[in-house]
């Protein structure tokens, strides 16, 4: 695990101002990695060229170049990181080295810098709208979703099986499935409502039509840094080595398709057509300041069994970052009027860590890829107003939840947007964010 140091400092401060803004997600503590577009025709859509690079300000410093221009040569090995069509190598190799990129890029981005670095970075520096953001400097191999929030898993549970929310092994295994890794798109992209199975009729056969009860999840995601080998597993104690960073994730679910397909295998069609992730990797090092102690469990809990059991986990093993939901349906949109808070949770409520997540993925000797992204399940806290997704929002559908545009909604109608937003405050640390995750819903062919 990173330890806290200079480049968390909050007094530092970038010469490029936007970074300064109390309110940006970017400060220069953060450093965010993330591909561009940056030619000259980004905008047309014409020739182009993907780059690496990080986030600062409102502004993009392509990272390619700047290794080009000789800026890493103090860092070894460093000409192998970049220039490439995506992260890979910057991603698979120890955290320590990345930890001296980032500590380089602080200092060219400080008050700090000499007149010479300077003018080499801000000729690599773009703004953010006059390029093209493509999102994740990794190409996803696989992707898994897992269902560790114990407050959504009881909610969901009691409305499906009410004498018996959570079944027996939910305090021994983080639940998980396979999801599908084609259908990952980037924040902004719209998402056609999918048309599936229904059968809210028991009476009668089910239907093939829209979904009726389309859900977001707010989820946060990782991304698997360095692999490990077929039939090697990943030891607890050396979980976070593995973890490149994180992201925000809106798992799109259809209820209606989800309830009718789930048993006995797990969901299905009612996940894999969509599911959105924010463009940005905040890296583990960012997050140094935001660690908190694993979920205390109840006394009558039982501990985790060995291989999922660490004392630094137990100490740190927890992320503190403040999750919020909006929604902003056509009519508000129409009507001038701001998307709408829904909920605020944390994944610090969750009840399993991200290194556990990951050791028990690969405790049967599954090989976990660089690029590899992995999901918590919907971040659900213990209050009402915490509750990740409208399923438990609206109890199935049956408190709708009322707009200030005098709609209600029980599940997403098409045109609304869901705008998904990610950030770390702590006394003493500068202010950090995961920029935001949206999608809007179409209607159905
Ligand atoms: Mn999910």
């Amino acid at each position: 695990m990173y330890e806290i140091n200079e480049t968390h400092d909050p007094n530092l401060k970038s010469w490029v101002e936007s970074a300064n803004d109390p309110n940006t997600d970017f400060p220069i503590q953060n450093l965010p990695f993330t591909v561009a577009d940056t030619s000259d025709s980004a905008i047309d859509g014409g020739w182009s060229r993907y780059n690496i690079g990080v986030i600062i300000g409102d502004c993009f410093l392509n990272l390619d170049a700047c290794s080009e221009a000789g800026l890493f040569d103090t860092i070894a090995d460093a000409e192998d990181w970049f220039n490439e069509s995506a992260i890979y190598s910057l991603a698979a190799i120890p955290g320590s080295a990345r930890s001296r990129l980032r500590s380089r890029l602080v200092q060219l981005l400080s008050e700090d810098a000499t007149a010479d670095e300077r003018t080499v970075v801000e000729r690599n520096l773009h703004r953010c709208d006059e390029i093209r953001i493509l999102g994740t400097p990794l190409n996803i191999g696989d992707y898994t979703d897992f269902y560790c929030s114990i407050y959504h898993a009881t909610n969901v549970g009691s409305m499906f099986r009410p004498d018996n929310p959570l079944l027996p092994n939910y305090k021994y295994i983080p639940i998980g499935y396979h999801g599908r890794a084609s259908s990952i798109v980037i924040s902004g992209t719209d998402i056609k409502r999918p048309r599936g199975q229904n059968r809210s009729d028991a009476e009668k056969p089910p239907v093939f039509i829209p979904a009726k009860n389309l859900d977001y999840e707010m989820e946060l995601g990782f991304f698997v840094g360095k692999g490990n080998e077929l039939g090697e597993p990943i030891n607890i104690s050396e979980a976070e080595e593995h973890i490149f960073g994180v992201c925000l994730v809106n798992d799109w679910s259809a209820r209606d398709m989800q309830a009718w397909e789930y048993q006995p295998l797990g969901p299905f069609l009612s996940k894999s057509f969509a599911t959105t992730i924010s463009p940005y990797v905040v890296t583990m090092e960012a997050l140094a300041p935001f660690r908190t102690p694993a979920f205390e469990r109840d006394p009558d809990d039982p501990q985790p069994l060995e291989y999922l059991s660490d004392e630094q986990n137990q100490k740190l093993g927890g992320l503190d970052i403040n999750l919020e939901v909006y929604i902003q349906t056509e009519k508000m949109r129409n009507e001038n009027i701001e998307p709408h808070l829904l909920s605020r949770s944390n994944p610090k409520d969750l009840y399993w860590t991200i290194g556990q997540m990951l050791t028990h993925h690969a405790s049967n000797g599954c090989n976990l890829q660089t690029g590899d992204l992995m999901a918590t399940g919907t971040v659900s806290g213990k209050e009402k107003s915490e509750r990740g997704c409208l399923l438990e929002m609206t109890w199935r559908g049956t408190e709708p939840i009322d707009l200030p545009s005098g709609e209600q909604r029980r599940f997403l109608e098409d045109g609304d947007e869901v705008i998904m937003k990610g950030f770390c405050e702590r006394e003493g640390f500068r202010r950090i964010g995961l920029g935001e995750c949206r999608g809007r819903i179409l209607p159905a062919d």
